[in-house]
């Protein structure tokens, strides 16, 4: 009833649900002000480069580093903005047909790239400052609101080589890693299976595996998984060998200790911090476990297999137009208070949200925002609670980018880590708002759902932490590890969270084949650290709702200091009992889980 109501005044209120490029960026492909705009961009480089690259006076005067510093940062700001990169990459996003768009995009972005190169001279300057010059710059008054910019860079400047060496390792990632990596993509992508008298593109077949009955669905599986093993896995096998031996040359030539290093750094956070994290979730793992003895139950098996892994227990009726979405999410927002609610209604009142599905245009859902430019939401939305949940989760990731504006320039991108605690956090909030409204059978399912996803970013994240570090390094020990070991050492660590109820065959090990996260060393662990705080800051935050200061505080910081720095200021503290914290709250759902599935 309540939902009906608020309905009509969404109803009224001005609203737009497709993009308004036109008004936020450029008029179309061929306005002049994209040219013009490009050769600003261009041009600022050169006279920066120009002015600076010979210069010494800032490395050693402050007056003169501070001016540096200020420049650096208007050209930071319309080098991030890249409007018209922006422009047509948000194009070919809502029509992956538009060649107009996926041309330039491609030939601007190389521009924009060339001309960036022309400034990494400045920052390798920087980091070579004398020992004794930095302690002083970093305790000048008159460089304080550069200073955790130029902390950053100082404690990054001993993993830094020469500018000739950088560009050489730049340049060559293209053939060390790049290729490599399409190379493994196109030949998984051309592969069939023979499915129902038609052969059908894995990518195809691995949707249907989810919504097919257990035994279909199993069979399905292992026809993609042996395909995987026979027409992919030859090649991969040389392609991850070259890839990880690439970065353990890079590591050693800069001289990081551990494989994962270098992404803990560039993540700006601790690396104790983070050790600590994946130690809290790996002693967590009988957690996890339990949900798939659970989940057996409810698909009414003895064991599973890793096909059941993703397999749907049944499907919610409940069913949320639009208009009723909104109204959910607004409450949430609402609750947060006025300035996220702001922030949410003009993110539909500008055309700033697209909405619905279309032909051509990208699947799932993004947020993306850039200094001085204005960040948009991309979804496909359609009436399940899935697309509600989704609404909430991109327009978190909206809410968080808006607030970190307040930042200077420099300090408005906030840390990969922490790019999924906003999300996560109002994602929660909107599916507690309405699991309430669901009957017990649809509740199982919802939970059984919600469950599912926090398991896949957290348990799974960071199994796939403790498999690639064991890989990198046997790799490093012995050289080469073949491909028969590598599948069999996934199948160990996947085993490892999913417990004995899932039985794990040999040919499951070959998904290391196509899993893109392991190409991206360590990234795994942003997620499990995102999700596991926002679940902390819902405890306080459910407890205690004064606590949204705290929670805005962290939103308002961006990149303005490391992630364990900015939780400290709020009074968060990321060590291993946090961590925890965050765990019990998902051990909490599963209890509920088990509960209702008994009833
Ligand atoms: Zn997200």
């Amino acid at each position: 009833m309540f939902i009906m109501k608020t309905t009509e005044k969404v109803k009224n209120k001005k609203m737009k649900t497709e993009w308004d490029l036109g008004k936020l960026f450029y008029k179309n492909g061929n306005d002049p002000k994209i040219e013009l705009d490009l050769a600003e961009i261009v041009s600022l480089c050169e006279q920066f480069e120009k002015k600076y690259r010979n210069e010494t006076a800032y490395l050693e005067n402050e007056e003169a580093l501070y001016a540096a510093l200020q420049e650096c940062e208007a050209l930071t700001k319309k080098i991030a903005s890249s409007k018209p990169v922006l422009y047509f990459s948000y194009r070919l996003a809502l029509n992956t047909a538009d060649k107009e768009a996926e041309g330039k995009a491609a030939k601007y972005g190389d521009i924009l790239i060339k001309a960036h190169t022309k400034t990494i001279f400045f920052d390798l300057s920087l980091g070579k400052i004398q020992k004794e010059d930095q302690e002083k710059f970093l305790k000048s008054e008159r460089l304080s609101d550069y200073r955790y910019l130029l902390k950053k860079i100082f404690e990054n400047a001993k993993y830094d080589l020469t500018e000739p060496e950088e560009k050489i390792l730049n340049f060559k990632s293209v053939t060390s890693r790049g290729m490599w990596i399409d190379g493994v993509e196109k030949l998984q992508n051309k592969q069939t299976v023979h499915w129902e008298g038609k052969n059908i593109p894995l990518s195809e077949a691995r949707e249907l595996v989810a919504i097919l009955p257990t035994k279909k669905r199993r069979t399905l599986h292992r026809l993609i998984m042996e395909k995987l093993r026979d027409a992919v896995s030859d090649f991969a096998e040389s392609e991850i060998n070259a890839v990880y031996t690439d970065k353990k040359i890079g590591d050693e030539l800069r001289g990081f200790k551990e494989p994962y290093s270098a992404t803990i750094l560039g993540y700006e956070n601790d690396e104790k911090s983070i050790l600590n994290l994946v130690s809290a979730v790996t002693d967590a793992f009988p957690v996890s476990q339990k949900f798939y003895t659970i989940k057996a139950r409810l698909l009414k098996e003895k064991a599973l297999t890793y096909a059941d892994r993703g397999a749907d227990v049944g499907k919610t009726k409940a069913k949320f137009p639009i208009e009723n979405g909104i109204t959910l999410v607004t409450k949430i927002f609402e609750d947060a208070g006025p300035q996220y609610k702001e922030i949410f209604e003009r993110m539909l009142a500008n055309g700033q949200t697209d909405f619905f599905p279309k032909q051509n245009k990208r699947s799932g859902a993004f947020c993306s925002g850039e200094i001085e430019s204005p960040t948009l939401v991309l979804l496909n939305y359609t009436d399940s609670l899935r697309s509600v949940e989704t609404l909430a989760h991109e327009m978190g990731h909206a809410v968080h980018t808006e607030m970190s504006k307040k930042q200077r320039p420099i300090y408005q991108n906030y840390s990969t880590a922490v790019a999924e605690t906003a999300s996560t956090f109002f994602e929660g909030l909107v599916f507690e708002e309405v699991f309430k409204t669901l009957s017990d059978k649809e509740k199982i399912v919802a939970l059984h759902d919600k469950i599912q996803g926090d398991i896949a970013s957290i348990f799974r994240q960071v199994a796939c932490f403790n498999f690639e570090l064991e890989l990198h390094k046997k790799i490093r020990e012995e050289g080469f590890v073949q491909k028969e070991d590598i599948a069999k050492l996934l199948n160990k660590h996947m085993s490892a969270y999913l417990g004995k109820t899932v039985k794990m065959e040999d040919v499951d090990g070959y998904f290391f084949t196509s899993w893109s996260h392991i190409r991206n060393f360590f990234y795994v662990y942003s997620y499990a650290y995102g999700q596991l705080i926002s679940r902390a800051l819902c405890e306080e935050y459910k407890k205690d709702h004064t606590f949204i200061e705290k929670i805005t505080e962290f939103l308002s910081a961006g990149g303005s200091a490391s992630p364990e720095d900015i939780f400290k200021r709020c009074g968060i503290t990321t060590d291993k009992e946090f961590f925890k914290k965050g765990i019990q709250n998902i051990a909490r759902d599963i209890d509920e889980l088990d509960k209702l599935s008994k009833k």
